[in-house]
């Protein structure tokens, strides 16, 4: 919207305002339903006092040009062009499908229809649609690209990926896939392309039972539904459980999906400090007296981006913490089966005996990511609220991954796979920890993880990890950089390293742009700081 003001005028500034707007919508230019900005971001963009927008709203909307609505803000009124057609046709704000909709706002407009249907209009009648006005508030919640960004860059054949989220790709043959594949289409015919049940494909959910005891849970079929991905299922929890306004804790840093999901939904995101054993339950207790958070997610094993294991001392805590606060806790299981050495810690399911905990994993980071299955373990009548709201999202998880999954597990060949794919994880957290210490990244500190894909890297703080992350993709090499993890303002100092998407041979070329981007950011920020040695002047 683009409102000329001349400060220099002797007429008001909310005139000027109320007379730009009142021309564009006489025009047309701003057709009735027309969203209008809120008060306060045309105040910003014109540079004007919020009350000066106010007025000139005011005297608009004393005229009849503009209405306000409670959950659209304030649009265009409709406003008589004369023909009529902008009363009739640019007065409707629904949307209409299909030429039959199309066709009835054109004979509504008064316009007429050729054989085909298409309206023969007059074009200067019609603007573009005004789409950035029109997306909901949830949607323009989200506003965060860089991971789309990132992911573009994964299509890149020069790319090395250190920004990716997934184990080795490469250890199986395709050939067991497809000897599955056919086993399951002549056991199951046309079932195999057949809608399944929400809650997902029975055997599978059994498959499941067992395979969550191997973390020492104890749920039956019955208490597990499957997911198209185990991030669906934190989407339906936050639908389930948020309010605007209700308060998440989360561990900070955490995973930048949880927090744009809670964010949509409209939560108050609180970090919670955390450290190499997982949230500082220490703090949690006052927390939750001040904030009484509805829900508090975490990720206790090989944490997602800093590789944290939870204590056992502070799974206890945080349970017992939960119980005596009615808090429900999402415990995020994506990487717990994927430990390199050390000894298992029981997950918080395993340990929950009051019911508190809703457990989600995946086999995105065990076997098939594209295949999209992951599960949740939790109380009936929380699945059962959790189906009905995945009726509405997708109706059920494709049938034939959730029958060739089932079937890799019931012959056995997951136990295989993983056996194969730990090795194959540790080896390259070894290599990549191995070219690091040689690539003499000065000021860098980075954890040494016992499973799970990542490394959390610490840089010096003269470093920017945007910086760093320009050259680093010019050079080849992405990571993702540590501040989308945090729901604040974060630290800008982290990266995230993943070391088992790359082969062996990749991650040591990797670490080598990576490092030489570093020399490069660390000489261009030589170049514009003050340097070390210099006289700091004083500080006020
Ligand atoms: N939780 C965590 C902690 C993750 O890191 C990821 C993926 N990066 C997910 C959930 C989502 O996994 P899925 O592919 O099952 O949706």
């Amino acid at each position: 919207m683009e409102i000329r003001i001349d400060r220099e005028s002797t007429i008001p500034l909310y005139m000027q305002i109320y007379s730009g707007i009142r021309d564009m919508i006489i025009s047309g230019k701003m057709p009735a339903g027309y969203r209008l900005p809120p008060e306060r971001k045309l105040a910003e963009q014109l540079g004007v006092n919020r009350s000066t927008v106010i007025n000139a709203y005011r005297e608009l909307k004393s005229c009849g040009l503009i209405e306000s609505h409670v959950g659209r803000g304030t649009v265009a009124a409709i406003y008589s062009t004369g023909d009529g057609a902008g009363r009739a046709a640019g007065g409707r704000t629904e949307h209409m499908a299909g030429i039959g909709a199309g066709r009835a706002a054109g004979e509504m407009a008064g316009l007429p229809w050729d054989s085909t249907g298409t309206a023969q209009h007059d074009a200067s009648m019609i603007h573009p649609m005004p789409w950035d006005q029109l997306f909901s508030e949830s949607s323009l919640r989200m506003q965060d690209t860089t991971v789309r960004d990132l992911l573009k860059l994964s299509g890149r054949k020069d790319m090395i990926l250190f920004a990716a989220g997934v184990s080795v790709q490469d250890i199986d043959s395709l050939d067991d896939l497809q000897k599955i594949q056919a086993e399951v289409i002549k056991e199951h015919g046309h079932n195999a392309i057949k809608h399944v049940p929400s809650d997902g494909f029975y055997p599978l959910r059994e498959s499941i039972s067992k395979l969550t005891g191997s973390r020492g849970i104890n749920a039956s079929a019955q208490d597990i539904m499957v997911l198209s991905g185990s991030q669906q299922g934190l989407y339906l929890a936050a639908c389930a459980f948020i309010d605007p306004g209700d308060v998440v804790f989360v561990e900070e840093p955490t995973f930048f999906s949880a927090i744009h999901i809670f964010r949509a939904q409209g939560a108050r995101i609180i970090g919670i400090p955390s450290d190499r054993d997982g949230m500082r339950t220490d703090l949690l207790a006052a927390l939750l007296r001040r904030f009484r958070p509805k829900l508090i997610y975490t990720i206790p094993d090989f944490q997602n981006p800093s590789g944290a294991v939870m204590s056992i001392e502070r799974r206890q805590e945080l349970l017992s913490l939960a119980y005596r606060n009615q808090t429900i806790i999402l415990e995020d299981d994506a990487y717990g089966m994927l430990r390199y050495e050390g000894d298992s810690l029981p997950s918080l399911k395993a340990m929950d005996v009051h019911g508190n905990v809703l457990y989600f994993s995946t086999f995105s980071k065990l076997l098939f990511p594209g295949f999209r299955v992951g599960w949740i373990s939790g109380p009936q009548r929380v699945l059962h609220r959790l189906t009905i709201l995945k009726q509405m999202v997708d109706l059920h998880t494709s049938s034939l991954p959730q029958m060739i999954i089932d079937r890799f597990m019931k012959e056995g060949l997951l136990e295989e796979h993983l056996e194969k794919l730990i090795k194959e994880n540790r080896k390259r957290r070894d290599v990549m920890l191995e070219e690091l210490d040689a690539a003499g990244l000065e000021g860098t500190a980075w954890n040494k993880p016992e499973g799970g894909l990542y490394l959390w890297c610490r840089l010096p703080d003269w470093m920017q990890p945007s910086a760093l992350l320009s050259r680093s993709v010019s050079n080849g090499v992405s990571f993702v950089p540590g501040s989308v993890f945090y729901p604040g303002n974060a630290p800008a100092n982290h990266i995230r390293l993943n070391f088992t998407y790359p082969t062996p041979p990749e991650i040591r070329e990797g670490v080598k742009r990576l490092a030489a981007a570093y020399r490069e950011a660390r000489k261009e920020q030589k170049k514009y700081s003050v340097g070390d040695h210099a006289e700091l002047g004083p500080i006020l």
